[in-house]
């Protein structure tokens, strides 16, 4: 599954928004998933069109795809350069597939602020140094190695030193490697790094309950900034996640509504998550079993065969697909067969948002 890190400084509401989450997901916990550890959330994905599917295959059971959130505690100013990033930090943080930045943005005398005010653009530069250092620390001590290597003459070594000493001006510049505009030929050299900065951002604002309508000041210079890296930026209230945390799903409709919110803001961190990731989803749907599937934009049949089972994609032979419109005015795949709309497709087929999918393949 997808993997989104929780990052921040201290006091800015992580683990309150990590406890939501967490909640969240026990409340809705009837995957198939084996035991999770403490740092690991993990939501479902809100998603009307299962409903939709559900309502006219009436399976066993619907299950919607998920997202996981890591709580990837210990970053402080100063953290690189002092004793580093612990090495559990470190491997938390490669292992995700993009980086949720909660910023505080609430104002509350009661808390204590670590630098002293409530500041967002500074703390997201603190946590982007740090990030940086992290970064170029592993990258100094590749280069050194490849140095060491260099008289063989490699090629592949040579080409990989090449793109490092490129993203080590970036990093050097006080930028994020994803700044560094690398090629997918580039970002494959040096992905076994699993750089840092690399790795597409999430700015959450974390604001006041008052704030939650309109935009605070604050909140606006997150976004402008967002804007500026091609990154996303959501608000969202932790005090408030954690009450919506703690209900089930009429009441969380109501409460919603009484606070004039269309959804919640843990919802609103997995669509722009969804976004940032550049993912999408498809369905499978049996009388068995109505399930949603994450994938990545642009990844073809086989590869998407390939998150519900290995096998399906070794042994894929074809695929058969009804887009998700046909599907509902069709009311399912009989109607749509007959109407021909339902079409086979091969490994080189590029899935579609909402492709309702029957795999084929040799075991
Ligand atoms: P962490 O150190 O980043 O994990 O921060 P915590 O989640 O422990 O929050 C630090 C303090 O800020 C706690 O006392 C929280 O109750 C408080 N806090 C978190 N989110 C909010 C919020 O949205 N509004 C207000 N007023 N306080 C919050």
């Amino acid at each position: 599954g997808f993997k989104c890190g929780i990052v921040g400084l201290p006091n800015v509401g992580k683990s309150t928004i990590f406890n939501a989450i967490t909640s969240a997901g026990a409340e809705s916990a009837n995957y198939p998933f084996c035991t999770i550890e403490p740092n690991v959330g993990v939501v479902s994905v809100p998603d009307p069109r299962l409903d939709a599917l559900a309502a006219i295959v009436k399976p066993q059971r619907v299950l919607p795809t998920t997202i996981e959130f890591v709580d990837i505690a210990g970053l402080v100013r100063g953290a690189s350069r002092g004793e580093g990033l612990g090495n559990q930090f470190l491997g938390h943080i490669r292992q995700v597939d993009a980086i949720a930045n909660i910023v505080r943005c609430f104002d509350d005398d009661n808390v204590v602020h670590v630098d002293g005010s409530v500041d967002p653009l500074r703390d997201i530069e603190v946590i982007q140094t740090e990030l940086n250092l992290a970064d170029l620390d592993t990258l100094e001590k590749r280069l050194s190695r490849i140095q060491k290597q260099a008289k063989s003459g490699d090629k592949e070594l040579k080409a990989q030193q090449e793109v490092l000493e490129k993203v080590r001006e970036v990093l050097n510049a006080g930028k994020p490697a994803r700044a560094a505009g690398l090629s997918d030929e580039e970002r494959g050299l040096v992905y076994d790094l699993h750089l840092i900065t690399a790795k597409p951002v999430l700015y959450v604002a974390n604001v006041a309950e008052d704030d939650l309508q309109g935009e605070h000041p604050h909140v606006a210079r997150v976004r402008e900034l967002a804007a500026r890296e091609g990154a996303e930026a959501v608000a969202i209230c932790g005090k408030i996640e954690a009450e919506i945390a703690e209900l089930d799903g009429e009441e969380k409709q109501e409460f919603l509504k009484e606070m004039g919110l269309e959804c919640s803001g843990l919802d609103r961190m997995i669509q722009a998550g969804y976004q940032l990731l550049g993912l999408i989803t498809y369905f499978t749907a049996g009388v068995k079993e109505v399930r949603a599937w994450t994938i990545r934009q642009g990844d073809r049949a086989p590869q998407a065969a390939g998150v519900i089972h290995s096998d399906f994609e070794k042994g894929f032979i074809r695929a058969e697909v009804i887009a998700y419109d046909d599907f509902v005015a069709c009311r399912g795949e009989a109607g749509a067969k007959e109407k021909g709309l339902l079409r086979l497709e091969g490994k080189d087929y590029v899935v579609q948002d909402g492709d309702v999918m029957h795999f084929r393949f040799n075991v």
